[in-house]
């Protein structure tokens, strides 16, 4: 089943505003050490759409993208610091937003868990 051909997204501060087409492909949760330095969390939380549908709406200057890797790239806002992306240079039909900007709420399947043998041990509270 096909979710919100249309997508919604913003950051915390509100500078950035994204949209993005769907269908989302492979909404996962990350655990990977990299996803969760950069989220502050458990794990990245995605949904993996079309690149071309993705565009910036508002706040492109505040948009900065860090080179995690040779081939990953995420995007954040400077101003607040919000994770807004991944995107591989590999694969540049794709891009991954993430989940927690996403507006409203997801409502989708997440499908994939990538690392979880990396999930952090205080992951569920207890
Ligand atoms: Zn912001
Ligand atoms: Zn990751």
């Amino acid at each position: 089943m096909e979710h919100s051909p249309l997508l919604h997204g913003s950051c915390l501060c509100g500078g950035v505003a994204y949209r993005a087409e769907g269908p989302v492909e492979r909404a996962s949760h990350c655990y990977c050490t990299m996803c969760r330095k950069q989220h502050g969390a458990a794990a990245g939380s995605y949904a993996n759409v079309a690149s071309a549908g993705f565009t910036v709406e508002r706040g492109a200057e505040l948009v900065t993208e860090y080179a995690s890797s040779s081939h990953g790239r995420r995007g954040f806002c400077s101003a607040c610091g919000s994770s807004l992306y991944w995107r591989s240079t590999e694969t540049p039909d794709r891009i991954a937003v993430t989940l927690g900007t996403l507006e409203p709420e997801y409502d989708g399947p997440v499908e994939r868990e990538w690392y979880p043998e990396n999930k952090p041990g205080w992951l569920p509270a207890r």
